[in-house]
């Protein structure tokens, strides 16, 4: 049984189908990676798998079970964490407060949350900065942070929006050299990126979106190599 199921799913935006009968599966324990032009649906997919938005027609299914049109935060609990491409985080709490909110609202008693938070803030690199506001923290740091809290209890499947967009080379590493331990042990990632040799580098399949529909899903070597594929891009170029 698949890990999640996304079955014939649809949304539209007044006359815009951002999703267009999209159906595609990942197995636990997969890294996938979410890829496709601009505006090619690879947001609002994520949004409706966090529940953020409801879709028009279709499901999604977490280990079997029915999950379409849950909340944001019942799926947060079910162990579906989402990355936004912009950032969300309390500006004017630390760092590491801003991991204990997410560690105690999922669940997490406060020394459990206490030890995953630190060990977090280790592993990327954070330690030094956890006392200052998330608020003073540099765009990339900030990012590295929201990225964090996606872990602070191992979800299901992490659903990471654009992580790399805009963050500095060295944080960049960091990121990817996370998940990729993580993949290593074995959870569950759905990653949207433009940053191509990142993907090639991180992610053994990648789905390919254009206008709303899947065009491609295979080995990444596959789907990047695809004619379908190559000219989605080409046309965003063009555009
Ligand atoms: P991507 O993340 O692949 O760049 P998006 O999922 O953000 O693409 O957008 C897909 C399409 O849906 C785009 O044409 C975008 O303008 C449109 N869209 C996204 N969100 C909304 C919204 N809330 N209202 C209207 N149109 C939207
Ligand atoms: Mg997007």
């Amino acid at each position: 049984m698949p890990c999640l199921a996304i079955k014939n799913v649809s949304k539209a935006f007044g006359g815009l189908k951002a999703i267009d009968n999209a159906s595609f599966s990942i197995e636990a324990g997969e890294l996938v990676g979410l890829i496709g032009p601009n505006g090619s649906g690879k947001t609002t997919l994520l949004n409706i798998l966090s529940g953020h938005l409801s879709c028009d027609s279709g499901s999604v299914e977490l280990d079997g079970k029915p999950i379409t049109g849950l909340r944001p935060e019942v799926l947060a609990r079910h162990g579906v964490l989402r990355m936004f491409q912009l950032t969300r985080s309390f500006p004017r709490m630390s760092a590491f407060d801003n991991l204990m909110v997410t560690g105690c609202a999922l669940g997490l008693s406060q020394s459990d949350a206490e030890q995953r938070a630190l060990k977090l803030l280790e592993d990327l690199s954070l330690t030094r900065i956890m006392g200052l506001d998330a608020g003073q923290l540099s765009g990339g740091q900030m990012k590295l942070l929201e990225f964090g809290s996606c872990f602070m209890v191992p979800p299901r499947i992490a659903l990471l929006d654009e992580p790399f967009a805009a963050v500095h080379p060295t944080l960049k590493e960091i990121m990817s050299g996370f998940i990729r331990r993580r993949y290593a042990d074995g959870q569950t990632f759905i990653v949207v990126s433009h940053d191509m040799p990142v993907v090639v580098e991180l992610c053994p399949r990648s789905v390919c979106m254009n206008a709303g529909r899947i065009i491609a899903d295979g080995t990444t070597r596959t789907v990047l190599s695809d004619k379908v594929v190559i000219e989605a891009y080409l046309g965003e170029a063009a555009a």
